[in-house]
């Protein structure tokens, strides 16, 4: 019989996870059915019900429902370590014994797509992680783990400090971006939303150290943070297409307990 999975989300129509593990289930040979479903606003929990009530096994959940889906799970103390530290959860499963287990998958997404695909070791470098919301409190963890020296910057402050203060590790410090004038970074990762708007995070000039990779989290478009980053002469630059795939590729190991080969996925979409 074919296991039931599908993204929730408001709004859905542009997600294209329906076809990333549409792609996943063709290679791997599972018998998957994935769609997007769009809940209302103050919907998500009733979705989650009805979703559960007719037999799916699970399902991915983006904005603006991440939160929420943590909250739903963790009144049952079943989210795995990486969503308790973020509070926020992407992938659903809807287990036998009628409980929902919680993880959040957009962090190794992360570390994957940036060391399996960009071939940039984390351990031992300087990683500069701007912004302190949902994003970037799903990949901190992760990061840390890979043994990346992490220091989080955000527009408002108190919110880097309140980031680097919920892990316990020496290698994670909070700030303001006028602290990073004369620091310079291996890699920076772009974990704001000021894509969306067309906006530069307040960078200083000369932050990228010889060889650095510039990540911005957002897809589909080049992003003021992208160009200043080539302007800057780093070496190189990336979107987050590829972390959107290894987080699928997370998600569907965890439901079906099988690895997708993401590499021809990646170029598919691309293409
Ligand atoms: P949130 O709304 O939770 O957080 C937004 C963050 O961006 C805050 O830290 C905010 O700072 C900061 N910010 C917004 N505008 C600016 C600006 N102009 N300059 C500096 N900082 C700014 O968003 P999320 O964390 O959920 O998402 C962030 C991004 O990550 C989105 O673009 C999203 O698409 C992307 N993303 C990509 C994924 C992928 O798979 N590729 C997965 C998850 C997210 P302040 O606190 O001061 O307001």
């Amino acid at each position: 019989m074919t296991d039931r999975y599908a993204v929730i989300g408001h709004p859905i129509s542009h997600s294209k996870s329906p076809l990333i593990h549409k792609m996943f289930a063709e290679q791997t040979g599972q018998d998957i059915s994935y769609e997007a479903i769009e809940a209302p606003l103050d919907g998500f929990a009733a979705t989650i019900e009805r979703l559960r009530a007719e037999g799916y096994k699970g399902c991915n959940v983006t904005v603006p429902f991440k939160f929420e889906a943590y909250r739903l799970v963790s009144s049952q103390q079943r989210a795995r370590i990486e969503a308790e530290l973020a509070k926020a959860v992407n992938t659903l499963s809807f287990l036998d014994d009628s409980q929902i287990f919680g993880d959040n998958t957009d962090g190794i997404g992360l570390v994957q797509d940036i060391q399996q695909n960009l071939k940039v070791v984390l351990s031992g470098k300087r990683v500069l992680l701007m912004g302190a919301g949902g994003a970037a409190y799903g990949v901190a963890l992760p990061l840390l783990n890979a043994e990346a020296k992490l220091v989080v910057a955000n527009r408002t402050e108190d919110k880097a400090f309140e980031l680097a203060s919920r892990f316990n590790a020496d290698r994670i410090t909070g700030c303001g971006y006028e602290a990073l004038s004369g620091q310079q970074f291996d890699v920076v990762i772009n974990a704001t939303s000021s894509g969306l708007s067309d906006e530069l995070p307040p960078l200083p000039p000369g932050i990228f150290a010889p060889g650095a990779l510039a990540y911005d989290m957002m897809y589909g478009r080049e992003t003021p943070f992208m160009r200043f980053a080539r302007e800057q002469g780093a070496a190189q630059v990336a979107d987050g297409l590829g972390m959107l795939v290894e987080q699928a590729a997370e998600a569907f190991y965890i439901w079906c307990g099988v690895r997708p080969d993401t590499v021809p996925v990646l170029a598919a979409l691309r293409g």
